[in-house]
């Protein structure tokens, strides 16, 4: 997944809101990558962008090669059903389906055979920690619980990238750490890219890749090789903004 310059200006009413103001990075193979900052600074209209479920007002999202913005919307449903999968802030998962039938239900709905499918469930419940749960439905299940049978979700699939924005939720600080590290472990064994959007130092600490956003812009965090605790900074873009459409934000 490449993006290339991306700008996105979002417009409520007479507010215009410059989110991303020149965008760029490439999200490779297997890679573990975690997107800090501050609020407002454009990390969900990063991720939705990443996960198609937006358009960049410019700038180019390629995935293997291919303009997403020359796709028709049949193509854009197969390329998220197949290739991304996404953990929200809460679950999202169907009250009235059991935790292994929500695992399941996004392989049904890509044609899986049935057998295939419960295996599947099966398997994830299992990496997930959640075996004994699998009957369960959502409410009968913790929070933390929940986060992983939608991490078990968002891996049916076998996506090539996992995007997960503040996936901890209104968890505590220890459970939320716990749900993220899982993410970390399954999506690894699984060899699926993460993009993820969490404020726990720790799980910045072993990502592969650490980017901060700042006002539409985003910065590489370098970990230094040798101590792991200081950090250099760099900035990713080297091209300027045009001054005259740099458009003041309204919080
Ligand atoms: P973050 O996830 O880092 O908190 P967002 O990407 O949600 O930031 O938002 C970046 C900026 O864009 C904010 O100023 C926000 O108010 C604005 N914004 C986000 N989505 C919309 C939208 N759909 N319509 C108008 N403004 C939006
Ligand atoms: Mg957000």
């Amino acid at each position: 997944m490449q993006l290339e310059n991306l700008e996105k200006i979002h417009q409520l009413g007479k507010t215009t809101v410059h989110a991303l103001r020149g965008v760029s990075l490439t999200v490779r193979e297997g890679e573990f990558t975690v997107v800090m900052g501050p609020s407002g600074s454009g990390k969900t209209t990063l991720l939705n962008l990443i996960g198609t479920l937006d358009k960049p007002t410019s700038g180019r999202a390629l995935i293997d090669g291919e303009d997403i913005a020359k796709m028709n919307d049949g193509q854009l449903t197969r390329l998220r059903r197949h290739k991304i999968g996404f953990v929200f802030q809460f679950h999202n998962l169907i009250p009235v389906l059991t935790a292994f039938e929500n695992v399941q239900l996004p392989l049904l709905t890509s044609r899986t055979k049935r057998r295939e499918a419960e295996d599947r469930a099966n398997e994830l419940l299992d990496r997930v920690g959640l075996k004994e749960r699998a009957r369960h439905l959502p409410d009968e299940l913790s929070g933390g619980e929940q986060q992983r049978v939608a991490i078990a979700r968002a891996l049916a699939n076998r996506p090539r990238i996992i995007l997960a924005d503040e996936p901890t939720g209104d968890l505590d600080t220890q459970t939320g750490s716990e749900v993220v590290r899982m993410m970390y472990e399954v999506a690894r064994q699984e060899h699926a890219a993460v993009v993820v959007v969490t404020h726990d130092p720790i799980i910045a600490e072993r990502a592969d890749r650490l980017l901060e956003m700042r006002d539409g812009r985003i910065t590489e965090i370098v970990h230094e090789p040798l101590t792991g605790e200081k950090h250099a900074i760099r900035a990713i873009e080297s091209v300027p903004p045009e001054p005259g459409r740099s458009l003041s934000q309204p919080n």
